[in-house]
């Protein structure tokens, strides 16, 4: 297919920015009003005491507008990104963020206010804060939600925290000090157990991708505190007896904490809280319209049932029916969880999501995503090399896991090799080697936002590796060389002692070296 076989990424032998310019280049030389004003910080700046001052400007780099604009828009060039082409990264949820949020989120209303000003001078904000609270809380059938956590690994500090807070009202904190998780999880799970102090206790899955029942019998007792479930989950298989799991923990005494970071596949069709589950985080970053990736700014919004609501962070949103107002005097509180009141722009672009689709847009766009993903499921377990594990014959949600491990037995082509050959074809790698219960995982999840031919144009591709790989395997071995940059060398591309991720490591290694 065409678009991915013309792909080529642009090479440009792009200098550091500190490497560009010279000495009193300048990109921006104020008009005089704005002179003035820089003249009075100036002034102030003179009252600093000299032992609090700099002894030196920062060394940071000079150069021109039109050099910045040439050195970002080449480093642009030999990037990949979601507005570019198919981005179908499992479990990360990599879909289309709609212009209007960007451009609305840009309102002074929203940029210009401060996290201390009198509740009264931002109603509109609270008010939007407020009804996304509500939406989300409707979404997943739960009763009340706290926007403040950052990110999903976050709101799962937030929840195994709440769960937490949980025992020890009931004075049984001492005993539950076991957080139940599947061996499927996202790596985030026992980790945000094992922060907030509890024992981690893995059950396998059994051969339908599934939590085995049995073994999470045989795994509670009076020492659970909660258990934490993904569903649909990281196989992209919905767990058909949540509710005699849900049973099993409620009746051990423990809570049900939902993974919702991938809201996508089940979004006006099914909901947490009709489930069982107790505790929600959800990625507005994954499903809701937020760019992220590179450590932008996320949110995970955690939703709670009646219960626990008084041990959520403060401040809460209150409305009178008139005015919002911030409640802090919640004597079962945990306390805060983050600054404030959240990354209040990704919050803004949810609520602008959300509004725009409507309640019949965001089914559809559950509805597309659990097509898309089935329609290339089929399509690819057919290809000589791969093969579908757990379940072949039953349909996936929003993502799927596919194995090349027949492909590397028969031609010693790995999971990974198959993916530096999809960046030769102007595709964005899939998550590989997670979940960990696949050999050779390649975890596939194109989202809402292609149309049929997009997608064939990966089917394309994938044939094309496939044939490859039986064929000339070396040359397959070589990918990528379309790219930038060509193969990475895996180790040291995420060592801490060769990776300079600063000007000043990279100073500091050169001058070592010397
Ligand atoms: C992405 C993800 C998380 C973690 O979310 P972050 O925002 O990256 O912290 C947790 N669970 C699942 C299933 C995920 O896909």
């Amino acid at each position: 297919m065409a678009v991915n076989s013309e792909f080529r990424q642009a090479r440009w032998g792009e200098p550091l920015i500190f490497e560009l310019g010279a000495e009193g280049r300048r990109g921006y030389i104020p008009p005089p009003a704005e002179r003035e004003i820089v003249d009075e910080v100036g002034d102030v700046l003179e009252e600093v005491p000299p032992a609090l001052r700099r002894s030196e400007p920062p060394a940071l780099p000079q150069l021109s507008e039109p050099e910045v604009l040439r050195h970002y828009l080449r480093l642009s060039q030999m990037n990949y990104c979601v507005d570019l082409g198919l981005y179908p990264l499992g479990s990360c949820t990599m879909k289309y963020n709609p212009r209007i949020s960007e451009t609305l989120v840009k309102h002074p209303g929203l940029t210009a206010v401060h996290p201390y000003q009198d509740p009264e001078t931002v109603q509109g904000l609270l008010e939007i804060l407020y009804k996304l609270e509500r939406w989300l809380a409707e979404i997943t059938g739960m009763d009340a939600v706290c926007l403040q956590p950052s990110a999903g690994a976050h709101g799962e500090l937030l929840g195994v925290l709440l769960m937490r807070a949980y025992h020890k009202h009931r004075g049984e904190l001492g005993q539950r000090v076991e957080i139940i998780v599947p061996d499927s999880a996202h790596g985030t799970n026992p980790a945000s157990a094992a922060m907030a102090g509890f024992r981690v206790v893995v059950v396998p899955s059994n051969e339908e991708g599934c939590v085995d029942l049995e073994a999470l019998k045989a795994a509670v007792s009076k020492k659970t505190a909660g258990l934490m479930l993904t569903n649909p989950n990281t196989l992209g298989i919905f767990e058909s007896r949540i509710v005699e799991i849900a049973e099993v923990i409620h009746d051990a005494g423990g809570l049900l904490y939902y993974d919702g970071a991938n809201l996508n596949a089940i979004l006006g069709k099914a909901r947490p809280g009709d489930m069982g589950f107790d505790i929600v985080h959800i990625n507005l970053h994954k499903t809701f319209g937020t760019p992220h990736g590179g450590g932008g700014p996320g949110a995970g919004p955690v939703g709670v049932i009646e219960e626990l609501e008084k041990f959520l962070p403060v401040p809460r949103i209150v409305y009178d029916g008139e005015r919002y107002t911030l409640d802090y005097d919640r004597p079962h509180s945990i306390g805060k969880i983050r600054s404030f009141y959240g990354n209040v722009s990704v919050l803004v672009k949810a609520y602008i999501y959300i509004l725009s689709l409507g309640p019949e847009g965001l089914k559809e766009a559950a509805e597309v995503s659990v097509l898309n993903a089935n329609y290339l499921m089929r399509k690819l377990q057919r290809l000589r090399g791969f093969e579908l594990p757990y379940t072949p014959e039953r349909p996936r949600k929003h993502e799927f896991v596919l194995s090349a491990k027949p492909m590397k037995k028969e031609a010693g082509i790995t999971a990974l090799e198959v993916a530096k050959a999809l960046l030769d074809c102007g595709i964005h790698a899939p998550t590989i080697y997670f979940p960990l219960i696949v050999d050779e995982a390649l975890m596939i999840e194109p989202t809402e936002s292609y149309g049929l031919e997009e997608l064939e144009g990966m089917v394309k591709a994938m044939e094309n590796i496939s044939r490859q790989a039986y064929a000339t395997p070396d040359k397959l071995k070589q990918a990528p060389s379309n790219t930038s940059v060509g193969r990475l060398d895996e180790v040291k591309a995420s060592h801490p002692r060769t990776m300079a991720l600063s000007w000043r490591m990279h100073t500091k290694r050169t001058k070592n070296t010397k």
